[in-house]
């Protein structure tokens, strides 16, 4: 097959046009449709700034979703510029097996102290895919290790998000990624899930969500010799439409676990750094996973790097002399680099500095208020807020509550209409959200209201 060369149109030839016309003759961008880029815009970003992102023809763009969820203190942070060039120049990366450093060092212990007690090991993964793989695999390897070698089953939730890998999407559930791929993938149990979205009207989310366990206590009851782990997402689905529900869930699961034996993933690459209100989604139920996985905004959205962290339990029952083979020998060639950890360390330092789990709630509030008229609108089913996530979902019947074909693509004539007013809002179908960095202004956030409201007129007419 001959290769295709995209041939540039001479009436545009913006600095824009002409990257993207270079990009479209050698790439292949993740979740993309690369088709697509025939009629939607590729965008080249040339810097970014606190919440501003701009493009090479200067049209610029709030990231309201910190750029996949990842960016927490805007885009070129001089505090984490700072640490990472400090730290360039004194060590960019050094093998991790039989070697150590003082950033990973301090990262660790600094995560031992703000996760919740009793998880107390940390094993650097590079992606959070690789986190909750290595939480899978170390449950596995536990009971084996424990000599309870019919514990090799994992619990899931419907709707579940937990990455791409081979392992991390068995243990997902959006049809969407997971489909195709189904054949090779391992079979988890998959229970219904708390997402407070098809509570009863009138119907609290705590009451709900505990109605939902139900489902979760008959699998594990029955289950639980085979069961390894439940892994979860806490509060928030997030790849799933944002999909929320109550830390009851998570309390009630956390004594069944303990009750059957049954190991609790927590899987916060997402909700972890204070996206949820909190540092942690586990604080709002006061439990402690056996592990909580870690990725995203660790490194504030510049470096790729992710850690599992588990118990003393877990670390006890690999530890040994070398020839019982009892030890876990995962690894990644880039597992907890320098520049990553240093990094993670500046991103701890400006939650002590800027207070921003505190200064969090009045934001949350901003946000809240601001995108409260759109629960009147005919074609919404609701907005739901956890903390700094917010999520508009546009419904085709509001009485029947009957969702929009998706193939109608609603969320991108949003996406359009936002790129048009200096907003990068990106739905996950027909939900319309804003996760954004921390450091937006309350006019900002207002700014994204008005753009995401008009933007929603239009999708839905
Ligand atoms: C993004 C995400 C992952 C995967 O992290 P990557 O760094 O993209 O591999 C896993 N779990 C959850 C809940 C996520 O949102």
């Amino acid at each position: 097959m001959a290769k295709q060369t995209a041939t540039p149109n001479p009436n545009q030839t913006s600095a824009n046009e002409r990257l993207k016309q270079r990009d479209l003759n050698v790439l292949w961008h993740p979740c993309t449709q690369m088709k697509d880029h025939e009629h939607y815009p590729l965008i080249p970003i040339e810097r970014g700034d606190g919440v501003w992102l701009q493009d090479f023809d200067g049209n610029r763009y709030i990231d309201a979703i910190s750029s996949w969820w990842v960016n927490i203190f805007g885009h070129a942070n001089p505090a984490i510029n700072a640490a990472l060039s400090n730290q360039a120049d004194t060590l960019e990366h050094v093998i991790f097996a039989g070697f150590s450093h003082e950033p990973g060092i301090r990262l660790a212990e600094r995560l031992v102290e703000i996760t919740p007690p009793g998880l107390n090991r940390v094993f650097y993964g590079d992606n959070g895919s690789s986190a909750v793989e290595i939480a899978l695999k170390m449950s596995f390897h536990f009971w084996k290790n424990s000599g309870r070698t019919k514990k090799t089953e994992f619990v899931n939730l419907a709707n579940s998000y937990h990455g791409e890998t081979l392992g991390a999407l068995a243990v997902g559930d959006v049809p969407l990624y997971k489909e195709t791929y189904e054949p090779l993938l391992l079979k988890p149990r998959t229970v219904a899930s708390p997402d407070c979205f098809y509570r009863d009207q009138d119907e609290t989310w705590e009451s709900y969500s505990l109605r939902q366990f139900d489902h979760m206590k008959s699998e594990l009851e029955q289950h639980h010799e085979t069961i390894a782990a439940v892994v979860i997402e806490p509060l928030i689905q997030c790849a799933g439409h944002m999909r929320m529900y109550h830390p009851v869930y998570l309390t009630k699961l956390r004594e069944l676990c303990t009750q059957l034996d049954v190991h609790l993933i927590a899987d916060e690459i997402a909700v972890g750094f204070g996206r949820t209100g909190t540092m942690f989604g586990c604080e709002q139920a006061d439990i402690s996973p056996d592990f909580i996985c870690v990725g995203k905004g660790l490194t504030a959205g510049y470096l790729p790097l992710s850690a599992v962290l588990t118990t003393d339990q877990m670390y006890d029952a690999f530890y040994d002399d070398y020839e019982t083979l009892r030890a876990f020998l995962h690894s990644h060639s880039y597992t907890g680099n320098p520049l990553a950890c240093a990094v993670g360390n500046a991103t701890l330092d400006l939650f002590e500095s800027l207070d921003t789990i505190e200064n969090n709630k009045s934001l949350a509030s901003v946000m809240s208020d601001s995108f409260a008229h759109l629960n009147d609108h005919p074609n919404v089913a609701e907005v739901r807020q956890t903390g700094m996530v917010l999520a508009v979902e546009m419904i085709a019947d509001k009485q029947t509550r009957s969702p929009y074909p998706w193939q109608e693509r609603r969320g991108l004539k949003v996406y359009m209409h936002g790129l048009e007013n200096e907003c990068l809002l990106r739905p996950l179908g027909n939900v319309v959200y804003i996760m954004p960095p921390y450091v937006i202004s309350p006019e900002q956030i207002k700014h994204l209201a008005k753009i995401a409201t008009e933007g929603i007129e239009i999708a839905t007419k």
